[in-house]
């Protein structure tokens, strides 16, 4: 099956707004084994958004449109698509009543214009929208299939992976189903990685083997066409337990959760718990924890130790550790392993992951930039501490450190 994007609105022409809902669907349609061929960006015109409907028809079996759903005049996605197609628009009651439902417990009255909102085509499937009003719409007309999403990434994206891709999946009949599994990995490099694995990947031929680069992740995707998710997971298994066997100490989850998702998980089913003491990170550690929803149940807290004093006077760290002549200074093994332990046992804390090092641009204490400790304590033994050398700017460093810093806590 070809496919075409059609991503409408103006906004996106003016360059006030970047594609992303084009990326994350062709993402999605080559996970389910659709081709996208092309994809088009129009603005919120009529003319010329029919005009491009008329010219995907042509090149493509499945047109993906995004945006324009809203209760604006400018929303004409719909009336465009059904004006094209000779059908008229109805009402869909159960759309309808939920935005009434909705608005009852607002302070902000329902206007005509938001029933538009809970529109279908003639024949068009509904699409939930948990996130938002407008209902999408899927349907089959004249041997071609549209699907209709709104432009807000935040209910383009859950309409998308569970209705539309639900309803994507009948259409292609189940039994050419593409189905993957993501694993994902830390602690190692892709090309280290790919070296662990170089047999497996050279030999592949189903399930299909495919190493994937992420936001600064490793991942790798398993897939196979499949007629049911048994069935794949099956005919997957062999091939993942190879991977499992070489890469254990890597492999921290086998769907796609960040690594700090991972430890949070891991912590809370061990009952057990974790805090901070950060000095080049500056609380980034603690972000990308509490980005994950139920993390007080793990994270307790922590101090951002920038300066020598707050090392001293909130974590304990000795004077003579970090200053004076023949110190070992704030960027050290000793002080990371120091502000470990002092945090944890201030705390009472399971496990106590510390970081001090050289961000950069400029050294300090004439050591490099790029040295960093990662310190980790915990209960009843003493810190133990990792040095490490990084490469990157400022920013680069400090997100390596914290991905480090959380993987010899997952580990
Ligand atoms: P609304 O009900 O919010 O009007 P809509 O379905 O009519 O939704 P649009 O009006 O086209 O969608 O876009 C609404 C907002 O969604 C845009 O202002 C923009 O922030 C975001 N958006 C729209 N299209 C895209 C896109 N292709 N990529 C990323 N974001 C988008
Ligand atoms: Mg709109």
């Amino acid at each position: 099956m070809r496919a075409e994007i059609i991503a409408v609105g103006t906004e996106l022409l003016l360059g006030q707004i970047v594609n992303t809902n084009a990326q994350y669907l062709s993402q999605g349609l080559a996970e389910l084994g659709i081709d996208v061929y092309y994809q088009t960006v129009v603005g919120d015109n009529l003319t010329r958004l029919r005009q491009a409907i008329e010219t995907a028809r042509g090149r493509a079996d499945l047109l993906v449109f995004t945006g324009g759903l809203g209760p604006t005049q400018d929303d004409l996605t719909r009336d465009a698509l059904a004006a094209d197609l000779g059908l008229a628009i109805g009402l869909h009651e159960p759309s309808l009543r939920k935005i009434e439902q909705l608005f009852a417990g607002r302070s902000v009255e329902l206007i005509e214009s938001n029933r538009k909102q809970a529109m279908l085509i003639d024949g068009a499937h509904p699409l939930r929208n948990d996130t938002g009003l407008a209902v999408g719409n899927a349907l089959s007309a004249g041997g071609k299939h549209y699907l209709l999403l709104p432009g807000p990434p935040r209910e383009m994206k859950p309409m998308f992976d569970n209705d539309g891709s639900d309803w994507l999946r009948k259409l292609l009949g189940d039994a050419a189903a593409l189905r993957s599994v993501m694993l994902k990995f830390a602690g190692i490099g892709e090309s280290a990685l790919e070296e662990l694995l170089i047999d497996l990947i050279r030999e592949q031929s189903d399930p299909t083997i495919a190493p994937y680069a992420k936001e600064g992740e490793v991942c790798i995707r398993v897939s196979t066409k499949a007629g049911s998710a048994e069935e794949a997971a099956r005919r997957m298994e062999p091939t993942l337990q190879a991977i499992r066997s070489r890469t254990e100490r890597y492999l921290y989850a086998e769907e796609d959760i960040p690594l700090e998702a991972a430890v949070i998980r891991l912590l809370t089913s061990k009952r057990q718990t974790v805090t901070l003491a950060e000095s080049c990170t500056g609380g980034m550690i603690a972000a990308s924890l509490t980005s994950v929803p139920g993390s007080a149940d793990a994270f307790l807290g922590g101090v951002v130790s920038y300066s020598n004093g707050v090392k001293h006077k909130q974590l304990g760290v000795p004077t003579e550790l970090l200053e004076g002549p023949g110190a070992p200074g704030a960027v050290s093994e000793e002080t990371a392993a120091a502000m470990a332990d002092g945090m944890r046992a201030a705390a009472d804390s399971d496990y106590a992951l510390s970081v001090t090092g050289v961000a950069g641009p400029a050294g300090v204490e004439g050591k490099p930039v790029g040295l960093v400790y990662v310190g980790l304590a915990e209960r009843g033994k003493p810190a133990k501490v990792e040095k490490l050398q990084l490469a990157g700017d400022r920013e680069g460093i400090r997100i390596r450190a914290t991905k480090r810093a959380l993987y010899l806590l997952w580990r």
